[in-house]
């Protein structure tokens, strides 16, 4: 497999509302190889959210575009383009977004169950990728009555459990302890090795960085593979 996960030319990104105009992002090129590890950092505010939304295909570039596997996610119509996503992406965020009122299993087999794969496939695959994150003996349990590493080890499964070929992860050991990130970084990193997913790791912490094969730097809208200098 050579081709691209995800590319990116010339991308650009500007909040309009009413008067108001913000330059997020400009002239971005990016391009990411099947099973690639690449770490983005920047300062708060310097748009590694906006830019994780654009390449994931959630909010539409000013200029520019994007390519997942090849298809331009924004040439698509809403539904397609959900499918799209749904098929070659995963998503994993500072806070785990898993729905408190389900079971850890249930998370899991949630975008296998959107897909309309049987039920019993579904909770399947879920128990399997909940057993290799660590987590087989807490399946029923629900997000309130896991702990906040148990609570990421779940989000990330359900990012993982459609074997996207890439992940897109916002700061998914931000609200974590140190050892606890730690752990959820060498897991995401195992993942990497074992499934070949590529994985965009936006983070604050340049330890964590440097374990990814690549560190890009967001710096004045621009991606940059030099650190920014210290003021
Ligand atoms: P980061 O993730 O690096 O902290 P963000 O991508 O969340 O940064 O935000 C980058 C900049 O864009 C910030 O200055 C923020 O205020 C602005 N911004 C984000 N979302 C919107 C929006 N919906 N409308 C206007 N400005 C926004
Ligand atoms: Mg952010």
């Amino acid at each position: 497999m050579s081709e691209l996960v995800l590319q990116a030319q010339g991308l650009g990104k500007t909040y309009r509302s009413g008067k108001l105009e913000t330059p997020v992002l400009s002239d971005i090129d990016f391009t990411l190889a099947p099973g690639e590890t690449v770490a983005i950092v920047g300062a708060s505010g310097s748009g590694k959210s906006t830019l994780l939304h654009c390449l994931g295909a959630l909010d539409q570039p000013t200029s520019g575009n994007v390519s997942l596997l090849g298809k331009d996610p924004f040439r698509l119509g809403e539904q397609q383009r959900g499918a799209l996503r749904n098929q070659h992406l995963g998503f994993v965020y500072q806070f785990h977004h898993l729905l408190p009122e389900f079971s850890a299993l249930e998370n899991v087999a949630m975008p296998l169950l959107i897909r309309r794969i049987g039920k019993a496939q579904a909770f399947d695959a879920a128990r399997e990728m909940l057993t290799r994150v660590g987590l087989g003996h807490r399946l029923d349990h629900k997000p309130g009555e896991l702990s906040g590493g148990e609570r990421q080890r779940a989000a990330i499964a359900r990012a993982l459990v459609t074997r996207p070929a890439c992940v897109l992860a916002d700061e998914p050991t931000g609200n974590l302890d140190r050892g606890t990130a730690d752990a959820v970084f060498a897991l995401m990193m195992e993942l990497n090795t074992q499934l070949t997913t590529a994985f965009v790791l936006v983070t604050h912490d340049p330890d964590l960085a440097a374990r990814c094969q690549r560190t890009l730097h967001l710096r004045d809208g621009r991606l940059v593979s030099e650190p920014v200098p210290a003021q």
